[in-house]
Order: C-alpha cells, then structure tokens, then sequence
C-alpha cells in the first residue's frame, strides 16, 4: 500500500493536491476537516461536538479525531492505499496512527510537507473564504489561531516523521500545476 501524509499549515493546497493524487494513483482521500464539515452539515452528534473547536480555530480532541479516523479506515475494503489530508496534527495523532496501520498489516510510505510562507497562506484563506462559505476561513482572528496552532503543535509532527527517515520537503509555492508535478516526481522516486 502507498500512504502518503499530506502535510502542511492552513492554507497550503492540501486539499487541492489531494484530489490530484487519488486520481493519479487510486488512493482514498481522507480529510479529517472534510470529514468533521460533512458532520457539522448533517448536524449529527460529532459534528456539534468538532463545530465548537472549529469554530474558533482549535483542534478537536485527540481522543474523537484519532477514533472517527480509524473508523474511516476500516469501512474501506482493499485499498490501493490513503492520502491522510489534516491528520496527524498532533505528535499523540502520530503516534496513534503508526500503532493502529501496524495492527492492520501496513504503515506509512512518506510523508510529504507542503511549504508556504505565512502571508502567502493568509492571502490564500482569505480568498477561500470569499466562496468556501468557511466560517474558520472568514475572520482573520480564527485564521490566525489555526496558524499558530499549526506552528506550536502540528509543525512538530515533522520531526516525528523525520526520525523514521519518512519525512519529505516540498516547495507549496507556485501555479496548481507545478505543485501538482513536484508531488508526481516525488511520489514516483519512492
Ligand atoms: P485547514 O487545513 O484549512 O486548516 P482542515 O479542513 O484540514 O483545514 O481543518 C479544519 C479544522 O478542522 C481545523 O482547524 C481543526 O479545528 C479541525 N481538524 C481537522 N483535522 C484535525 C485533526 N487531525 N485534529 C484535530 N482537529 C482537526
């Protein structure tokens, strides 16, 4: 299997470079961001729950993002392999995952970081909001905890990767399709 951790602060084209992955390579997208919208939209129990930290630009909990990710997981039946998109944000997400792939007979390939400048992502965002109808992208105050959520506990999670000689650089700056060409030469060098 081929899973990739596509990594990045807020903003960076994750999203974006997701759906450019699963169609080159077969893998299933899994968002945790998607996932908690898509809850918060069907208004269900874990949707109110991930709306009151998203809301402000906070993580949810490990405990509830680390159990609906597994869950996700497990619905899929031979899988070619996982774009993880937002996960692991925590160094205890990292953990949990690398525990849970070893159960179930796989671990991750790489995982690849995307690099953009801070005033670059804030612009970004700030377009996003225009037509994403994102209540985290609209107020520069939530945007700007997320980021520096990002830079205290989810840049971190680097060095998790690195440790294991999993982790990969990229540059996030520049049209979709460089981005998107810089990611197929380094998937395909695995
Ligand atoms: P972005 O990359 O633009 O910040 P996401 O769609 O990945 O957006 O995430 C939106 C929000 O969902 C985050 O700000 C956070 O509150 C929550 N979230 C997403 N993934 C996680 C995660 N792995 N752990 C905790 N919270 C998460």
């Amino acid at each position: 299997m081929l899973n990739i951790v596509l990594f990045g602060p807020p903003g960076a084209g994750k999203g974006t470079q997701s759906e450019k992955l699963i169609e080159k390579y077969g893998l299933i997208h899994l968002s945790t961001g998607d996932i908690f919208r898509a809850n918060m939209k069907g208004e269900t129990e874990l949707g109110m729950l991930a709306k009151s930290y998203i809301d402000k630009g906070q993580l949810v909990p490990d405990e509830v993002t680390i159990n609906m990710l597994k869950a996700e997981v497990l619905k899929r039946d031979n899988p070619n392999g996982f774009i993880f998109d937002g996960f692991p944000r925590t160094n205890a997400q990292a953990k949990a995952l690398d525990q849970f792939l070893a159960e179930i007979g796989t671990s991750i390939t790489s995982m690849i970081s995307l690099d953009v400048e801070e005033e670059e992502l804030k612009m970004r965002l700030a377009n996003r909001a225009k037509d994403s109808g994102r209540l985290d992208d609209a107020d520069p105050k939530v945007i700007q905890n997320r980021i520096d959520v990002y830079l205290r506990e989810t840049s971190p999670v680097k060095e998790f990767y690195a440790a294991q000689n999993k982790w990969i650089k990229i540059d996030g700056f520049g049209t979709i399709d460089d981005i998107t060409k810089r990611l197929f030469d380094t998937i395909d060098a695995l």
